[in-house]
């Protein structure tokens, strides 16, 4: 048998790799990787946020949905997209794994995936820069994209981020403000001021920013966001556009 590791490298080989990231956590990467992936045609969806996996309650699965056979893991099929999350294949307990193992799980859920003919590999990554990124590191070239809000109160963590990114010749491809305005009478309205401070961290490393609204309808979603047609997808497919 060889080495997971490996395994995992070869199975991302010829795929392109694109990583939804952010130093800070409920900023909207999940939905974005999941909305990236709906809108990707031929793409897959993987879930390396290990201790905190939204994409099954985001498309409304739940439990051990993964058919796990000799020859590696089926996708779970929604709305026409194949998904990979941990929680299908443990169930809706918790998981809690010491660094080497969330290593060993990011590299065996990748390595074990059955991505048929998926040539695009979403992932939805936890917030910060933990094992699961370093991991994702070591098995694929990865093209970066950075999620943040127009908050101040991000941007620190997201720097820093952004500074890794660099530091490790990944520059991020895409840098989105997300929630970043409210759509109200024809005018917009942005809660969280215009966010550019964010905006020129993004543009200083040559990263194409983007903008997306907060859409209250989109909670009603959450459960079946492959239904969702709403402004936030939309300005998402400007994202895949762009990458
Ligand atoms: P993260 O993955 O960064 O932790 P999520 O994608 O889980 O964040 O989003 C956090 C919450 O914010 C979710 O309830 C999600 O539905 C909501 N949300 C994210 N983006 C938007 C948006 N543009 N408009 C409205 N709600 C949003
Ligand atoms: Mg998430």
């Amino acid at each position: 048998m060889r080495p997971l590791l490996e395994l995992a490298r070869d199975k991302l080989k010829r795929r392109k790799v694109i990583a939804v990231m952010s130093g800070k956590g409920g900023v909207g990467k999940s939905v974005v990787a999941s909305l990236l992936a709906l809108s990707i045609r031929g793409s897959a969806l993987i879930d390396l946020d290990l201790s905190g996996m939204s994409i099954p309650k985001l498309f409304g699965v739940s439990g051990k949905l993964h058919e796990v056979g000799r020859e590696g893991v089926e996708p779970i099929v929604v709305g026409g997209l194949k998904l990979f999350s941990l929680g299908g294949i443990v169930g809706d307990r918790y998981v809690v794994l010491p660094g080497y193992g969330q290593a060993g799980a990011v590299e065996a859920l990748i390595a074990f995936a059955k991505l048929g003919d998926a040539d695009t590999v979403i992932v939805d990554m936890p917030p910060g820069m933990g094992e699961e990124l370093l991991a994702l590191g070591r098995i694929a070239s990865y093209v970066p994209v950075v999620v943040t809000t127009p908050s101040k109160a991000s941007y620190k963590v997201v720097k820093q981020l952004v500074d890794y990114l660099i530091e490790v010749g990944r520059k991020p491809r895409a840098f989105i403000l997300n929630m970043a305005y409210v759509e109200c009478g024809g005018a917009r309205i942005y809660p969280f001021g215009r966010g550019d401070e964010a905006r020129r961290l993004g543009e200083n490393v040559g990263a194409r920013v983007y903008e997306i609204p907060i859409d209250p309808s989109l909670e009603d979603y959450v459960g079946r966001l492959h239904e969702y047609r709403g402004p936030v997808a939309e300005a998402v497919r400007d994202v895949a556009r762009g990458l």
